[in-house]
C-alpha cells in the first residue's frame, strides 16, 4: 500500500545511552567496529567467508545472482542443513554436549545431546521416507513445543522436503488453508499438549481441519499427553510405533545451495497470511552468522529464545541458528504464568540460563504482572538479553534491563521479518552502545535506509518508509506459488529495493528507530503520527504497563486518536488518572499527539503472535466494516475485537 506522504513526523526523543560494559567486550565475539565497515566495503567477501564456516558437499561457483527481485545465493553449491546442524556436531568434540534441553508445562525435563538429537533425525528421516515422503515435498507440522518438532523438522530438511510448520494455537480453518495452499500429503502432529495446565487437542483439531483435504495421505501422531484419541486407519500413524521401525541410519540429501529449506506463513498482522518460502544455503549462512555474533554465542552458554517455533523466530532462532552453532538451545512448553507468574524466571535461576531472547508484549506483561515475581528469583546467570516482535518502548527497555538483567546485561532489539529470515537490524552487544528503544544499526554485510516515496533518503531524525538496499542470504526466495504477489508486495513501491513496510527515522548518530507500520501511522492536522511514539509515552507513565492507539475520522483534524491503555496490577481507574495520562502525552510529546479518547482497559486484542491487532480495532472505532474478513487470519478475531471495544466503559467508544 502507498501511503501519499512518506515522511513521518517522530516526537520521540530518548536520550539515555548504555555503552558494552568492558567486562562484555573483552570476550565477544565482535569487540570492534572495524569488522562492521570491513563487511559495509565488501559484503559479498563478508558472507562468502562466513559460508566457509559450514560442511558444502559441493563449493558455490556463484556467491550471488541478483535478478531483481530474485536472489539465489551460492549458486552451484549443496549442503545439506541438518547435516550441518546435527551430524557435523556429533562427529566432533561436541557429540555429547546438549543439543537442546527441554521443560514441559507439567515440569518434566528432557536433554538430547547432539549424538542423541542424530539419532533421533535419521530415524524420523527415515519414516518420512518409509511414507514416500520425497525431495521438494510439503510436509506440514503442528505440534506443541517439545523436542519432537525440531526433530520433525530437521528430518525434512535431512531429505529436502520442505517443512510448513504451523503454529499449535492455530485453528482447524487456518490448518485446512495452510495444508491446502502446500498441498501436504503428510502431517505431523501430537495428541495435545499442554497450555496453562490444560490439553490443546492438537490431533482432533488436524481431524477436523484435513476431513475434506484428500490430498493429505498420512497423519503422523507423537503421544504427548497420552490421552486417547482417534485414529484413522491406513491413514494415521504413531510416532513411537514407526520410529522403532525405522533404519537409525538415512544418509543426508545432497541439496542445492538454491532449493527451499521451508514454507512459513506470515503471522497475519496486516491480512491474508502469505506463504513465505527460505532458501537452503543462503539462510543457514544468514541464521548462523546473526545468532552467533548477535547472541554472542559460547560453548558454555545455554541460550533461551522463548518464542514459538510455529513462528519464524522459533525456526531461525530456537532451531537452525543455534544449532549449526553447536550451542544448547532450552525450550519450554508451557504458558509464562504457569502456575504463577514466576514460571520463566524459576527456570533461568534452575537452568542457569545465560541468555535471553524474547518479546516486548511478553516484557509488558511481566511488568504488569509486578516486580515481586522475578525478585524471587536469582537470575546472576544471565549475560545478554534480546528482543524480537515490536518495538520495544523505552520504559519497557529499562525494566527489563533493571529488573532482568540486573542493570548488567547488554541487550540486543533486534529487527527482522518472516520474509527477511535473519536478524537485519540490531546492537552487536560487544560494540554497539545502546539507546532505548533504538534496534540501532543494520548487521554488518546489510544496507538499510529511510526513504520517501520517491525512494530519496529522508532527513535526519524525519521518519518515512525502510528499506532493505541489497539482497541478503536468508532473504525469502518468493512467496510459495505466488511470485507476482511477491513483487508487488515486496519491490513495486521503491524500484530496486526490498520495501519493509514499516516505518522508521534515522538519528543524528545514525541509529535506526522503528516507528510502527506504515499503515498504522495517522495522520493528525497534517501531522504523521506513528502509533509507536503515542504508546510509549502512555506507557512511561508509572501506572500503565501497556497501550494501544489507533485514529478515527475527525471532521477537522482529519484523524484523532484513541487510546486503549493496560494498567499494572494495582491500579484502578479513575477519569482523574485519564486525564492524568493525556496530560503526561501532552509533556513527554507535545499536544498534537494527545490522544482525544483514552480508554482503560483489561486486555488489548493480541494476534496469535502477541501483536496487537490496530488494524482491525482502527476499522471498528472508524465505524468501517472489514472489507476482507476471509482475508483475516482468524475472521473470529473481528468479534473478539468488537466484543472487547463493547465491554470497555460498558458500550466502548
Ligand atoms: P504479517 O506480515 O502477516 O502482517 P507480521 O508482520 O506481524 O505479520 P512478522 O514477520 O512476524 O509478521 O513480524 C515482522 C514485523 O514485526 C516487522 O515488520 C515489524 O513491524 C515488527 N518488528 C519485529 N521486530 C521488531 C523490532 N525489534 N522493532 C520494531 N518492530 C519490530
Ligand atoms: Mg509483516
Amino acid at each position: 500500500m502507498v501511503v501519499p506522504s512518506a515522511t513521518i513526523d517522530s516526537l520521540l526523543k530518548e536520550k539515555e545511552q548504555y555503552p558494552p560494559p568492558a567486562s562484555f567486550r573483552e570476550g565477544a565475539w565482535v569487540r570492534d567496529e572495524r569488522f562492521s565497515r570491513d563487511a559495509a566495503k565488501d559484503p559479498e567477501r563478508f558472507w562468502s567467508e562466513r559460508a566457509k564456516e559450514f560442511d558444502w558437499s559441493r563449493p558455490w561457483s556463484t556467491l550471488l545472482e541478483w535478478k531483481p527481485p530474485f536472489a539465489r545465493w551460492f549458486v552451484g553449491g549443496t549442503i545439506n542443513v541438518a547435516q550441518n546442524c546435527v551430524d557435523r556436531h556429533a562427529a566432533s568434540a561436541r557429540r555429547n554436549k546438549a543439543a537442546i534441553v527441554w521443560e514441559g508445562e507439567p515440569g518434566e525435563k528432557r536433554v538430547l545431546t547432539y549424538a542423541m538429537l542424530m539419532r533421533e533425525v535419521n530415524r524420523f528421516a527415515d519414516v518420512l521416507k518409509a511414507l514416500d515422503v520425497k525431495r521438494g515435498d510439503r510436509v506440514t507440522i503442528y505440534m506443541p513445543m517439545i523436542p519432537e518438532l525440531p526433530i520433525a523438522m530437521l528430518a525434512c530438511a535431512r531429505i529436502g522436503a520442505i517443512h510448513s510448520v504451523i503454529f499449535g494455537g492455530f485453528s482447524a480453518k487456518a490448518i485446512h488453508d495452510r495444508v491446502e495452499d502446500a498441498e501436504s500429503e503428510v502431517i505431523v502432529t501430537a495428541d495435545g499438549g499442554y497450555r496453562r495446565g490444560k490439553i490443546v487437542p492438537l490431533k482432533r483439531t488436524v481431524d477436523e481441519a484435513v476431513a475434506d483435504l484428500p490430498v493429505v495421505r498420512h497423519v503422523v501422531v507423537f503421544a504427548r499427553t497420552k490421552e486417547a484419541v482417534p485414529m484413522q486407519a491406513g491413514r494415521d500413524i504413531g510416532w513411537d510405533a514407526a520410529m522403532a521401525e525405522a533404519d537409525p541410519v538415512c544418509d543426508p540429501e545432497p541439496m542445492d545451495a538454491t532449493d527451499p529449506l521451508f514454507v512459513l506463513y506470515t503471522s497475519g498482522t496486516t491480512g491474508k497470511p502469505k506463504g513465505v518460502l527460505h532458501s537452503t544455503g543462503g539462510y543457514l549462512v544468514g541464521v548462523a552468522t546473526t545468532h552467533r555474533l548477535i547472541f554472542d554465542i559460547k560453548e558454555d552458554d545455554l541460550y533461551w529464545c522463548t518464542a514459538d517455533i510455529g513462528w519464524v523466530t522459533g525456526h531461525s532462532y530456537i532451531v537452525y541458528g543455534p544449532l549449526a552453532n553447536g550451542a544448547t538451545t532450552f525450550m519450554y512448553e508451557g504458558a509464562p504464568d504457569w502456575p504463577h507468574p514466576d514460571r520463566w524466571w524459576s527456570l533461568i535461576q534452575e537452568y542457569g540460563i545465560t541468555i535471553l531472547y524474547t518479546a516486548p508484549t511478553a516484557i509488558r506483561a511481566f511488568m504488569r504482572w509486578g516486580d515481586e515475581w522475578p525478585k524471587k528469583h536469582d537470575l546472576s546467570s544471565l549475560r545478554l538479553l534480546g528482543t524480537v516482535g515490536e518495538p520495544i518502548n523505552p520504559e519497557a527497555w529499562r525494566w527489563y534491563h533493571r529488573t532482568i538483567g540486573g542493570g548488567r546485561c547488554p541487550i540486543v532489539d533486534t529487527w527482522w521479518q518472516t520474509e527477511t529470515g535473519m536478524v537485519l537490524i540490531t546492537p552487536l552487544p560487544g560494540v554497539t552502545t545502546t539507546k532505548p528503544g533504538s534496534a540501532t544499526h543494520p548487521f554488518p554485510g546489510v544496507e538499510a535506509e529511510v526513504v520517501d516515496e520517491k525512494g530519496q533518503p529522508v532527513a535526519v531524525n524525519k521518519g518515512g518508509y525502510l528499506v532493505i538496499s541489497k539482497p541478503w542470504p536468508a532473504m525469502l526466495m518468493t512467496l510459495y506459488k505466488d511470485p507476482e504477489r511477491y513483487r508487488q508486495v515486496y519491490w513495486s513501491q521503491i524500484p530496486g529495493k526490498y520495501f519493509t513496510g514499516d516505518g522508521a527515522r534515522i538519528d543524528e548518530d545514525g541509529y535506526f528507530w522503528l516507528m510502527g507500520r506504515i499503515d498504522d501511522v495517522i495522520n493528525v492536522a497534517g501531522h504523521r503520527i506513528g502509533t509507536m511514539e503515542v504508546e510509549s509515552a502512555l506507557v512511561s507513565h508509572p501506572k500503565v504497563a501497556e497501550a494501544a492507539v489507533v485514529g478515527r475520522p475527525h471532521p477537522l483534524k482529519g484523524q484523532a486518536l484513541v487510546a486503549y491503555v493496560v494498567l499494572k496490577s494495582g491500579h484502578k481507574r479513575s477519569d482523574a488518572l485519564r486525564a492524568d495520562l493525556r496530560e503526561h502525552v501532552r509533556s513527554a510529546i507535545g499536544a498534537i499527539a494527545v490522544p482525544d479518547e483514552v480508554y482503560i482497559t483489561e486486555k488489548l486484542p493480541k494476534t496469535r503472535s502477541g501483536k496487537i491487532m490496530r488494524r482491525v480495532i482502527r476499522s471498528l472505532v472508524s465505524g468501517q466494516e472489514i472489507g476482507d474478513t476471509t482475508t483475516l487470519e482468524d475472521p473470529g478475531a473481528v468479534d473478539e475485537v468488537r466484543k472487547w471495544l463493547e465491554a470497555i466503559e460498558g458500550k466502548g467508544p
